[in-house]
């Protein structure tokens, strides 16, 4: 199990006949975004493979896949919903010597390209990011989850409480067939709210 993945482009950085590579396993990846540390958690060790060639001066090209179980929340109730990704990896490097922590920017070409400085790269931040872009936003663990009642937290796939009772049947059935997008305007009952107007004082 690698804790941090890491490549060594020393040596391609001094000779750039050389290409790099490195492949492990991550049972999670640890990184750091706006100064807080976030964690990606993933079901079962997750295989990564990444090859980097030198392309000119400072600059290379790397490669390679990653398949994650990332580990999610059911958009509705909460509960851990896995979600298996295959993600190519395909992205430009340059090397700044002065960057202390390697970032995202657009290339000229409009491609993405990872800058860092440490020749020793921790590749966290780089497949952590990758990753979320590859994930869907939200998951439902059912198509028909019922979601958590509004007013005591009550997960109601487990049956209804004393909220859901004075609800009748057929406007529960209603709710088994609405998409994932428009679940919370319908079951928030202040969302009308938010485009009311109200006068100024
Ligand atoms: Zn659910
Ligand atoms: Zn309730």
């Amino acid at each position: 199990m690698t804790d941090s993945p890491r490549i060594h482009l020393g040596s391609l950085l001094r000779s750039s006949t050389e290409d790099a590579h490195v492949e492990g396993n991550l049972d999670h990846l640890q990184y750091e975004q706006g100064r807080t540390q976030h964690t990606l958690r993933f079901a079962e060790s997750a295989p990564f493979e990444v090859d980097v060639n030198a392309l000119g001066t400072n600059e290379m090209y790397l490669q390679g896949t990653f398949e994650p179980v990332l580990v999610m929340e059911c958009a509705r109730c909460l509960r851990e919903v896995h979600v298996p990704l295959e993600i190519t990896l395909g992205t430009l490097l340059r090397y700044e010597p002065s960057v202390e922590t390697p970032y995202l920017e657009e290339a000229e070409t409009g491609e993405e390209m990872l800058v860092f400085g440490d020749p020793d790269l921790d590749l966290s931040a780089y497949l952590a990011e990758t990753t979320l872009l590859g994930a869907p936003l939200s998951v439902l663990h059912d198509e028909s989850c019922r979601g958590l009642c509004q007013v005591c937290g009550h997960d109601l796939n487990d049956g209804p409480c004393e909220h859901m009772a004075q609800v009748p049947v057929e406007e529960i059935d209603d709710e088994l067939g609405i998409p994932a997008g428009s679940l919370h305007a319908k079951q928030n009952p202040f969302a009308s709210l938010a485009d009311l107007k109200l006068p100024e004082e």
